[in-house]
């Protein structure tokens, strides 16, 4: 699964380049008044005429949106989450999970409280069924592309149901399937490139993938069926044969892809989702053996291949030494510690990103992926359980203690972050 990212685009972003549609901007000169032409003035039609009952202009959407986002950074600012509430559709159910558990998920996080949220709408497109996408600027430079509906006289956030999607439809690429709507059918065929290239970037690194053609889900909304996890941007289901394995991917277009650099785009972001995903079926695929050994080898591998340091989160944790250990016996029925990823309560997305830099330490210390592969051997054959099978399994595959280890990853993180 693939986490979202709560932080944080640090450095300035230069919006030169956008090449976002600007709806606002009037794409046609006016149309010329037929009537002209008639001989001097009949009685002054109202003026209100021009704007029929029903469609507000751009210019009043946007103003409607931008203070729907006001309210929204205070909630978050204010940790209200009443305010937040007043934020969303009161019809779309799903939509107000996802966006109410992302909120409590940054409020209990280390970052809760302490970021300033500013959000700027920046253009509109209107959409089908009434429905307006939003493409809104961040105080730290990253950008989102939300769906809004009106509601009453306010526009609120939103998105369509299941049900008005419509069905599903099939489409291939040389090694995929994918099951896509026709609502996302201005992205559908760019993520089948870019699912090709994540294959591509997977052997590179891994140095091999499966020739079968997996099914790839491709998912426009976050009410669909199966339902997804309000942290997740996408997830990979191992079925009990290969033939049934699922990769589900949140697209771009709604609140569930969440943000990115609007100076890259989002194909950037996708990618590197397409490319986690991805990574764990040839893990679970191609990479049996040494599947499934604990968390952290399992989500930091894909992060690792997806070039996803999370590295202002982690620098972040750094510098406040609020390291998340490898291992942690304080709470023995849901340890908070790397070794149990999936258990965590709060700063799950802090948590892939030291996953990562503990798979880039050890590629880094011990010899490449072949390293990686080494422990992960290790881990298997030792037994026992916390400290003492990490401790026989280290000292196996690298021959140190598991103090020697977590010093060594403590060290690299201080000097690479
Ligand atoms: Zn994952």
């Amino acid at each position: 699964m693939r986490r979202t990212m709560l932080a944080l685009l640090l450095t300035a972003v230069v919006l030169a380049g956008c090449s976002q549609p600007q709806a606002a901007a009037p794409t046609a000169a006016p149309a010329a008044p037929t009537a002209a032409a008639a001989p001097t003035a009949a009685p002054a039609a109202p003026t209100a005429a021009a704007a029929p009952a029903g469609t507000p202009d751009d210019a009043a959407i946007m103003s409607a949106i931008q203070s729907t986002l006001d309210d929204y950074a205070k909630a978050y600012n204010d940790n209200d989450q009443t305010l937040l509430e007043s934020t969303v559709d009161p019809g779309n159910a799903p939509i107000r999970r996802l966006i109410e558990e992302r909120f409590n998920t940054f409020q209990a996080s280390i970052f809760g409280g302490g970021i300033n949220w500013r959000f700027t709408v920046k253009g509109i497109e209107r959409r089908d069924l009434g429905f307006v996408l939003a493409h809104v600027d961040r105080q730290d430079g990253g950008r989102a592309d939300w769906i809004f509906s009106q509601v009453g006289d306010r526009w609120l956030l939103s998105e369509p149901t299941e049900k008005q999607l419509g069905e599903r439809y099939t489409f291939e690429s040389e090694h995929f399937i994918y099951q896509a709507y026709h609502w996302s059918d201005d992205v559908n065929q760019q993520v089948a490139e870019l699912m090709e290239r994540a294959r591509a970037k997977v052997i590179e690194k891994l140095g091999t993938a499966p020739e079968e053609k997996y099914q790839v889900n491709l998912r426009p909304i976050f009410g669909l069926t199966p339902p997804s996890s309000p942290g997740a941007l996408a997830w990979y289901q191992a079925a009990s044969r290969p033939r049934g394995d699922r990769m589900q991917i949140n697209l771009p277009g709604g609140f569930q892809f969440g943000t990115y650099d609007p100076a890259v785009g989002w194909q950037e972001d996708l990618f590197g989702t397409l490319a986690h995903e991805y990574t764990h079926l040839v893990h679970t695929r191609s990479f049996p053996q040494y599947y499934g050994l604990s968390d952290w080898t399992i989500e930091g591998l894909a992060e690792w291949v997806s070039d996803n340091p999370r590295a202002g989160e982690v620098s972040a944790a750094v510098a406040s030494g609020k390291i998340i250990p490898i291992i942690n016996r304080d709470n023995l029925t849901a340890p908070q510690d790397l070794d149990h990823l999936s258990l965590l309560s709060q700063d799950v997305s802090l948590g892939y990103g030291l996953a990562y830099s503990l798979v880039a330490y050890v590629a880094d210390t011990y010899g490449g992926i072949d390293g990686f592969w080494k422990l992960c051997g290790a881990i298997r054959a030792a037994s026992g359980t916390g400290e003492a099978r990490y401790d026989k399994a280290l000292q196996s595959a690298f021959g140190v203690s598991y103090q020697e280890f977590d010093a060594g990853w403590r060290a690299y993180l201080k000097q690479n972050y």
